[in-house]
């Protein structure tokens, strides 16, 4: 009989895990707290080419429905004029397109909603996880998928914390159809960066509601790193009855005069074209966090994905890196004489070092963003200025970026 493995968290994460475990003989289980399908959420996503892999390895295709490729990236000025242009090879996609593609290669009855784990218990034989409704469900092994604010994590790593990174990103999506001819004509089909100072924005194309890549179809995304202390954080994060939602409040929470703010400075401070698409949008925003954990695997339990580490959204890599852990560690636990905690084990060597690494380029990318709540005195290197050409030129080869760390730790083997 195949062994189980239950996957706690159905997002890409724990999807991409069930789907690689599957493909390496063991029957998957997701556990999803939500009661209902997540489609409606995500916005624009990142593509790199080992996230392609594991998608083919789960029998998934890259096609061109998949996403968008963008082939220029350009600064803009305030007045809307192009300042600097590069050529660029990135696919953009959508966290709602990866999303219904893995949820609908998996069975039914594979995926569980409604699921939320309380705790974990675990023998030499086999694990646990014990749920909210006082369910049960046992297996061989359980993956920790379930994102930033583990619950797997808080249990075996109580004082591995997600630390703020003193600033939000603004995220806006817009259907095609709604772009303002002109900014259409400009920007559309680029991959844009505009440069307030202190601030950091950037705009592609995405596949639409349904993942329609056809022109017409599709959406425009804007991502707007805004700095903000802990105090101005809370109150962007308390709703109207004065509640605070510390961590990140619900898009249809944030308070109405908190969007006309930020409505207000997007007339002030970018170019037109990308003000336009902003105000004619819906905008909300998530603080930004970094995480590290210190240990990965406990026993017959394994973290993956954010539950794991978060790298900051300007690698564009959170996907590609949940596929990363997802195949090393179906890899691992194929090495048969190992058995499952020394498949772990090995899974928790390669991915430790590979994670720091990912944490390290991401943190370095948005340095020049958290130092803006330090005194300019106390700024140095890429704190005080940024080169917008190596700025352009990063995001345009984010996928190298990526490769060199993947071979630095050894990890080309896996794809
Ligand atoms: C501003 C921003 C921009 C981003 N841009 C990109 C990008 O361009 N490209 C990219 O690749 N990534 C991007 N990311 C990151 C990306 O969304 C994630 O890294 C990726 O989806 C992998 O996350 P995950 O599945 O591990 O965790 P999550 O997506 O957080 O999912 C965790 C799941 O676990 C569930 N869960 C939580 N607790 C429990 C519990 N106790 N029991 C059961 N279920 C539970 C949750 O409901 C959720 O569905 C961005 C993130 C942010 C914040």
């Amino acid at each position: 009989m195949a062994r189980r493995a239950l996957v706690i968290g159905g997002s890409l994460g724990g999807l991409l895990a069930a789907h690689l475990l599957r493909h390496a003989g063991w029957h998957a289980v997701v556990f999803e707290r939500n009661e209902e399908a997540l489609t409606g959420r995500g916005v624009g996503l990142g593509t790199h080419p080992q996230l392609i892999a594991a998608l083919r390895r789960a029998g998934i295709a890259f096609d061109a429905t998949m996403g968008i490729t963008v082939a220029k990236v350009v600064c803009l000025d305030r007045a809307g004029n192009v300042i600097v242009e590069q050529p660029t090879a990135r696919t953009m996609s959508a966290w709602s397109r990866l999303y219904r593609a893995l949820r609908d290669a998996l069975p039914a009855q594979d995926y569980r909603l409604g699921k939320k784990l309380r705790r974990i218990e675990q023998d030499a034989r086999s694990v646990t996880a014990i749920f909210e409704d006082n369910s049960s469900e046992r297996g061989n092994l359980l993956v920790g998928a379930d994102g930033i604010r583990s619950t797997v994590r808080a249990q075996f790593l109580p004082q591995a914390q997600p630390i703020y990174a003193g600033y939000v990103a603004w995220r806006a999506v817009l259907d095609e159809a709604r772009v303002p001819r002109d900014a259409h004509r400009d920007i559309f089909e680029l991959y844009t960066f505009c440069l307030p100072e202190g601030e950091q924005l950037l705009g592609y194309p995405v596949p639409g509601h349904d993942g329609d890549t056809v022109p017409g179809r599709r959406r425009y995304n804007i991502v707007w790193y805004r700095p903000a202390d802990s105090s101005a954080l809370d109150d962007m994060c308390t709703d109207a009855s004065g509640h605070l939602h510390s961590g990140g409040i619900a898009p249809s929470l944030i308070r109405h005069e908190v969007i006309a703010r930020v409505k207000t400075d997007a007339e002030a401070l970018l170019a037109p074209q990308l003000a336009e698409i902003f105000l004619r949008s819906d905008p909300f925003f998530q603080p930004i966090f970094d995480l590290e954990s210190p240990a990965l695997a406990f026993g017959r339990v394994a973290l993956t994905g954010d539950a794991a580490f978060v790298v900051r959204p300007h690698v564009g890599a959170g996907a590609t890196k949940a596929a990363i852990d997802a195949t090393v560690l179906a890899d691992c636990l194929g090495r048969g004489a190992e058995g499952v905690a020394g498949g772990l084990a090995h899974f928790e060597s390669v991915q430790l070092p590979f994670g720091r690494d990912m944490v390290a380029l991401s943190r370095q990318q948005g340095a020049y963003l958290s130092a803006q709540l330090k005194p300019m005195a106390q700024r140095r290197g890429a704190e005080l200025r940024r080169d917008v050409e190596a700025l352009l030129h990063a995001h345009g080869n984010r996928s190298d970026q990526i490769g060199e760390i993947v071979a630095a730790r050894g990890l080309e083997v896996y794809f």
